[in-house]
């Protein structure tokens, strides 16, 4: 999979100039992909009405994301959900007493030597996660501020350092 060009356009979901659109080329052709910076939502040309990645997504998905589900141009479009086991997760969250939304952080934090035996992963037998989700310490951000949530938790790091060295 090759990745072609990455470009800012007008959200479909909220309106804002700020959904980044990535475009790849996949065996099956080009791929668009698209995550909006302002509303967090998601989406990408494989993404149809009809497709067994939507079934697949539907079973899989919390049903508050799936209550959100926006359909444009024959695609869906609905709310990121991302983990970074090495940084934290966002995802979107109800906010209490109300009927309203928002985007929920956790980071992720050290486990000491002597407790990593609790946390075994279950994909590498006989390894220890050294990091666990600090769920004690969640941080929440309004629907509209996708962006502050995802620089919280470092999302962009990597890419910034690349930029700084320009
Ligand atoms: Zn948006």
């Amino acid at each position: 999979m090759k990745q072609e060009q990455d470009k800012l356009i007008d959200c479909k979901c909220c309106g804002s100039n700020a959904c980044y659109e990535s475009e790849f080329t996949t065996e099956d052709g080009k791929v668009n992909t698209w995550l909006c910076m302002t509303c967090g939502f998601t989406s990408n040309t494989t993404m149809t009405e009809d497709s067994e990645i939507l079934k697949q997504t539907l079973e899989l998905t919390a049903d508050l994301i799936k209550d959100l589900r926006q359909d444009h141009n024959g695609l869906v479009y609905f709310p990121t959900v991302i983990t970074m086991p090495e940084k934290g997760m966002i995802f979107p969250e109800p906010i209490k007493d109300t009927d309203d939304w928002g985007w929920t952080i956790v980071k992720a934090i050290s486990i000491s030597e002597d407790e990593q035996y609790k946390y075994p992963d279950p994909t590498n037998p006989g390894t220890f996660y050294k990091k666990r989700m600090d769920m004690e310490n969640l941080k929440r951000f309004d629907k509209l501020c996708f962006m502050d949530a995802a620089e919280e938790l470092g999302m962009f790091d990597k890419n910034l350092l690349v930029d700084n060295e320009d």
